[in-house]
C-alpha cells in the first residue's frame, strides 16, 4: 500500500536536503534505501552518476517499460518561510524533482504489493537533468543495456497550469536547445593606433543583430536568444583584440536545431572571415527535442480518461527543454505536464514549491499506464 502521508513527508524531506547536478550521492542514498525496502528484483546504483533503477520483474514476457524521474537540484538561494525549505545555502528544489521522485516512490511502494503481470517495470532516479547530460549518460552507461525500455514515460509539474491536469500532445512535446559560445580572436593594439590591431567590435556588433534573426528563415518555430557578450578587457589605453558571445538556440525539433547550428556557425564564420578574425566554437546544455510518439500519447490520454483525470492535448509544446528526448528517441512513450496551479511560483523561481497535492494524481496516471502495458498483480 502507498502511504500519501508518507509520500509527502520524503518528499518534504528530499526538498530540506536538495544537491546540485552531478553531486547527487546523499539524495541517490537515501532513495537506495528507499526503494530496497520495496524489495525490487533488481536495483542497479550509480548509472551514468548517482542515478538509480529499480527493476521490477513480471511473471511472464512482455515489454520493459521505463517511468523516470530526476534526482537533482539548482544552484538558486531559497526564499520561503515553510518548515522544510532547503537546509543547504545557495541550493534548492527550485524544479520539483523532489515531488516527481516521491511520486515514482509511491510507484515502488505500488509494485513491492503489485508485481507487473509480463515484462518488467523499471523506475528510473536519474542524476543531472538540469544541464542536460544525465540522460545520454545513463543511456550510454554499459549497465543500463539490459534495461533498454520498450516503452518510457515521465512527468514535469508546470505552474501556471491548472492543479492535476495533465498537458500533452503527440510529436514535440518540448524543444530542442543548445548553448553556443563564439569566441572571435584579432589583435589587440594600443588604443591611439586602433589601425594597428585587429578589433572583433564589429563583427560582434554584426553577430549580435543578425543571430537573432535566424529562425526567420525557418518555417518551424525556433528561437536564438543573446544571453552573453564580452570585448575586450576594461582597459582605456588598448584596442580590444578578441571577444565572447553566447547565445542560447532553440527549436520544436531535433532537424531544426541541426540546421539552426549549422547556419549560425556559418554566419560567424562569415563575419570573422571579412574582418580577418579567427573564430571558435563551443556547445553547453545540449538538450535533444522530446518527442512523443502517437502510441505513447494515446496511453497517457486513455489512462487519464480511465480515472478521470481532466487531460488536455496540447496545440503546440512548451518552449523549455528537458532531457528525457534521449529515452524516447529510442524507446514508444511520452512525457506530460501536470498542472501545479494557474497561480504558483514559477519553476527556477527562489520561492517555488512542488504542490503535494500532485503526488497522488501522478502516481495515479503512471499506475494506470503500467497497468495498462504491464498489467498489475491483484494486492496481496
Ligand atoms: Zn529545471
Ligand atoms: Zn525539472
Amino acid at each position: 500500500m502507498t502511504d500519501l502521508n508518507d509520500l509527502t513527508r520524503i518528499r518534504r524531506e528530499l526538498h530540506r536536503h536538495p544537491e546540485l547536478s552531478g553531486q547527487e550521492q546523499a539524495t541517490a542514498e537515501r532513495i537506495r534505501s528507499l526503494l530496497e525496502a520495496c524489495t525490487p528484483d533488481r536495483l542497479v546504483t550509480r548509472l551514468g552518476g548517482a542515478g538509480l533503477l529499480a527493476v521490477f520483474n513480471g511473471g511472464s514476457d512482455g515489454p520493459t517499460t521505463l517511468i523516470r524521474c530526476e534526482l537533482d537540484a539548482l544552484p538558486i538561494h531559497e526564499r520561503g518561510d515553510h518548515e522544510h525549505r532547503s537546509a543547504i545555502p545557495g541550493c534548492a528544489h527550485a524544479c520539483g524533482h523532489d515531488g516527481h521522485m516521491s511520486i515514482i516512490l509511491g510507484l515502488a511502494q505500488t509494485l513491492r504489493e503489485q508485481r507487473p503481470q509480463q515484462g518488467r517495470v523499471v523506475l528510473l532516479f536519474q542524476p543531472a537533468e538540469e544541464d542536460g547530460q544525465g540522460a545520454r549518460r545513463v543511456f550510454h552507461d554499459p549497465r543500463f543495456a539490459p534495461y533498454k525500455p520498450d516503452f518510457a514515460f515521465a512527468l514535469h509539474n508546470v505552474p501556471g497550469l491548472p492543479l492535476g491536469e495533465v498537458f500533452t500532445r503527440p510529436g514535440s512535446f518540448n524543444c530542442a536547445s543548445k548553448g553556443m559560445i563564439i569566441r572571435l580572436t584579432g589583435k589587440t593594439s594600443h588604443a591611439a593606433h586602433p589601425e594597428d590591431g585587429i578589433s572583433p567590435a564589429p563583427a560582434l556588433a554584426r553577430l549580435m543583430q543578425t543571430l537573432p534573426t535566424l529562425p526567420r528563415q525557418f518555417t518551424e518555430s525556433a528561437w536564438v536568444t543573446l544571453v552573453h557578450a564580452r570585448l575586450g578587457e576594461k582597459s582605456f589605453g588598448t584596442a580590444p583584440g578578441e571577444a565572447v558571445l553566447m547565445a542560447t538556440l532553440r527549436s520544436e525539433t531535433n532537424e531544426v536545431m541541426s540546421a539552426l547550428s549549422d547556419r549560425a556557425c556559418t554566419l560567424a564564420r562569415e563575419a570573422a572571415a571579412e574582418a580577418g578574425l579567427d573564430v571558435t566554437f563551443e556547445w553547453e546544455d545540449d538538450f535533444l527535442a522530446s518527442v512523443n510518439g502517437q502510441t505513447g500519447f494515446d496511453h497517457v490520454a486513455e489512462a487519464c480518461l480511465e480515472i478521470g483525470v481532466p487531460f488536455h492535448r496540447m496545440p503546440e509544446g512548451f518552449r523549455w527543454s528537458e532531457d528525457f528526448g534521449v529515452f524516447t528517441q529510442h524507446a514508444e512513450g511520452a512525457m506530460f505536464g501536470l498542472g501545479a496551479g494557474n497561480v504558483h511560483p514559477q519553476l527556477h523561481n527562489p520561492d517555488y514549491d512542488f504542490p503535494d497535492a500532485l503526488i497522488p494524481v501522478g502516481l495515479d496516471v503512471f499506475r494506470t499506464i503500467i497497468r495498462r502495458i504491464n498489467g498489475l498483480s491483484a494486492s496481496g
